[in-house]
Parts: C-alpha cells; sequence; structure tokens
C-alpha cells in the first residue's frame, strides 16, 4: 500500500522512523506493563518484532526508563533499534524520543510498547494516510454509549452521541515536520495522552484510519488474557503448558547455629549448617519451581562462592525465583513438601510452618502440602545428624510459543 503510494507520487519519501515508547512506570500490574510476560515473552518484544518485520521502516526509536535500559537495553537494542532514555511523562518520552530520529526520515510513527497486537496492515495503512494528509491515526468507532459525568458523586450529565466517537490507538503517524511543528509550540505540556491533540492544537488535520479493535493496550489484568487468546489465535502453537519440577536439599544439623525451616525459625539446640541459613525446605522448593519452569537451579542464581550471598535469608531466595517464574510467564499451580527430620519434633511447628510457605510462595491454602516424617532412627538423617527435604512444584506456563520452538 504505502510503497504504491509512494510509486504514484514518486520520490520524496525516503524512510519511516517508529518512535517506540516504552517507559511507563506504571505498577498497577506489579511491573510497567510492556514488561508483563504474554505467552511466556515480554510485550515490549512482541511490539518490536511486529515494526521489525517491516521493511519500509528503516529505525526504530525504543524509548524505555533507565532502569528498563540498564536490564533490557543491550539484549534489545540492534542495528534497527536505538534506545534512548524517557522522559517523566509521555509526552517528554515522545520528545526524546524525536530528538534521536534520522535526518532522513520523513514519517514518524509513534507508537505505545504496550501495544503488542498492531498488525503491519494497521501500521502502514497510517503511514499511508500520513504521508498524504500529513497527520494520521488508527482509530476503531466507540462501542459502548458514552456518559458525561460531571460530578464525583457519579451523576450523569449528559450523553454524547455515540457515533461521532471514535477511540484513538497507535501508532499515529506524522510528516516529520508536522510532529516537529506540535512539539515545539508547544514544549511544556505534560499532560498530554496523545501527540495528535498538540498537532490538532497546532491547527493541523488529522485522518483517522479504521482500525481493528485487537489493537488493545495491555492496561489492566484482563487485557492480558484478551491478548494471549489473540495472540494464541495469531499463532496457533501459543498454548498454557503443564510442567512438573522436583527439588530436593539436605543440610547438616550442627550446634551454634539457628534452626530455620520453611522459612520460621524453630526452638532448638542445633541449626542448619550452610552457605545461607541452611533452610532446606525453602531451598528444596525452590528448586521444585525453578526445575518445573526450566529455569535451572538456586545454585546458578545464588552461587555459593559467590561471598555476596553468604548468609542470606532463604525468603530472598524464594522472592528472587518468584520473579524469574513471573517474568518466564508462569504461575505455581501446586506445591508438594516432604520434609525428614528426627529431631526436633515438627508437629509443634507444622501450622506456621505450613502458613510460612503458603505465604512465602503467594499460595492459596489448597494449592500447597507439607508432609513431615522420621526418618525411624535410619542413617545420618534418623540419627539427627541432617535434615533433608524433597519437593515437587506443578508449574503452568501461561503459554509456549510451539511454534517457535526450535526442533
Ligand atoms: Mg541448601
Amino acid at each position: 500500500m504505502l510503497q504504491e503510494a509512494l510509486r504514484k507520487e514518486g520520490a520524496g519519501w525516503t524512510g519511516a522512523s517508529a518512535i517506540i515508547v516504552a517507559a511507563g512506570t506504571g505498577t498497577r500490574m506489579g511491573r510497567p506493563k510492556q514488561f508483563l510476560p504474554l505467552g511466556g515473552r515480554p510485550t515490549i518484544e512482541w511490539t518490536l518484532q511486529i515494526f521489525l518485520e517491516i521493511p519500509e521502516i528503516s529505525e526504530i526509536i525504543l524509548v524505555m526508563t533507565a532502569d528498563n535500559i540498564r536490564e533490557h537495553g543491550a539484549r534489545l537494542a540492534s542495528e534497527r533499534i536505538r534506545v534512548v532514555e524517557g522522559g517523566e511523562n509521555r509526552m517528554e518520552s515522545v520528545r526524546r524520543g524525536f530528538e534521536a530520529v534520522s535526518p532522513e526520515a520523513d514519517l514518524v510513527a509513534v507508537h505505545d510498547g504496550a501495544r503488542p497486537l498492531v498488525t503491519r496492515e494497521i501500521i502502514l495503512a497510517a503511514l499511508e494516510e500520513a504521508y498524504q494528509s500529513g497527520a494520521a491515526l488508527p482509530a476503531v468507532p466507540v462501542k459502548d454509549t458514552l456518559k458525561k459525568v460531571a460530578s464525583k458523586q457519579l451523576w450523569i450529565s449528559s450523553t454524547p452521541i455515540r457515533s461521532s466517537y471514535w477511540s484513538a490507538q497507535t501508532p499515529q503517524c506524522y510528516r516529520r515536520e508536522i510532529l516537529e511543528e506540535a512539539l515545539r509550540m508547544f514544549p511544556d505540556d505534560k499532560k498530554a495522552t496523545d501527540e495528535s491533540q498538540l498537532v490538532e492544537r497546532a491547527g493541523h488535520q488529522v485522518r483517522i484510519v479504521p482500525s481493528s479493535n485487537e489493537n488493545i493496550k495491555i492496561t489492566t489484568p484482563e487485557d492480558v488474557t484478551i491478548a494471549e487468546a489473540l495472540l494464541a489465535k495469531r499463532h496457533l502453537g501459543l498454548r498454557p503448558e503443564i510442567r512438573s519440577g522436583f527439588g530436593f536439599d539436605i543440610h547438616r544439623l550442627v550446634a551454634g547455629r539457628e534452626l530455620w525451616l520453611a522459612g520460621v525459625r524453630l526452638e532448638h539446640t542445633k541449626g542448619l549448617l550452610g552457605h545461607s541459613d541452611g533452610d532446606a525446605v525453602l531451598h528444596a522448593s525452590c528448586d521444585a519451581v525453578l526445575g518445573g519452569a526450566g529455569l535451572g537451579e538456586i545454585g546458578l542464581l545464588f552461587p555459593p562462592e559467590d561471598p555476596k550471598f553468604k548468609g542470606i535469608a532463604s525468603r530472598e531466595i524464594v522472592a528472587a525465583v518468584r520473579r524469574r517464574l513471573d517474568e518466564r510467564g508462569g504461575i505455581l499451580a501446586h506445591l508438594d513438601v516432604t520434609l525428614l527430620a528426627e529431631e526436633p519434633k515438627i508437629k509443634p511447628h507444622y501450622d506456621s510452618m505450613r502458613q510460612s510457605l503458603i505465604s512465602l510462595w503467594g499460595l492459596e491454602e489448597t494449592r500447597m502440602s507439607l508432609k513431615a516424617k522420621s526418618h525411624e532412627g535410619l542413617g545420618e538423617i534418623g540419627r539427627g545428624e541432617a535434615i533433608a527435604c524433597y519437593a515437587v512444584a506443578t508449574i503452568v506456563l501461561t503459554g509456549t510459543l510451539h511454534s517457535q520452538r526450535k526442533e
């Protein structure tokens, strides 16, 4: 489409740049939405992939926070993706992105990093319209009847005529000089929620390109479910997968140490010897979860030879494992733990240990099982020289891209 338009018009168009704004710090869903996993892959990577598949886009300016640049910048940057640091609000981030646009670009598309379901067709249609008329954005007609509410008490003041309202999406596309002029005319505008309103205020006409309801912005938790379903439809191999992970740990019981089990400190004359607090229950359960998610083992996350982890509380290890699981798009569905200890007697501590596991792993009551057994006096455990633990974790990976699996 765009290239046909270019051929009609002859030369003149030399390149389109895409500014992808992913500098939001919104923590409504626990982390910035552009990094929420969809099908085991961060949202922003789905977004970038679509733009990378369009050869007419000669460069992508990815605007992120300094923290995200430190964490993801090196991985995401490439020949076509330039990473720049964003500002305090969306408009400031767009400005900084625009400053990085190369002088050859005639058209600039500004896109939300949290809109991973945009399509090649939507992007090219918006670019083409911007090429023809100067400024264009994809939008869909509003589906629900709108109500204007004027008071905090939620009284409706009027009902606008629905047919004249559209929901604006991105990429919003502009001839370079038009966006430049709008950004220059309103340098202090911090509140604008899209660039188009600055372009409109600057006196330019902006044209709507009818788009698709699938081009949603990931904003609330249910959007993740919807986005995964839509991605599953597009990539037929994307489906949830259930996996099991197994973990085992054993520590020597020695005098002069605190005894920690399942994140609870037990009164006892001895404690478990270890680089950390020696909590065999938490270590076995961490290994089970990591194993089920295909993420290795705690020895890799917290190498025992690394002095900075010396004496670390095992609850911190659990927190790190939960973060890794979440990044992988995994959910811990069930944890089954069997503790082997001759002494101390576990029974008086059983309830607090079980509650501790439930809370450390963020599980519902029914998704956690703890069993404690003696070792019938047999072997090192039976002699009270060691405590051991087995754990089995059931992990649901919310979506796994089978179609992209390397065979
Ligand atoms: Mg251990």
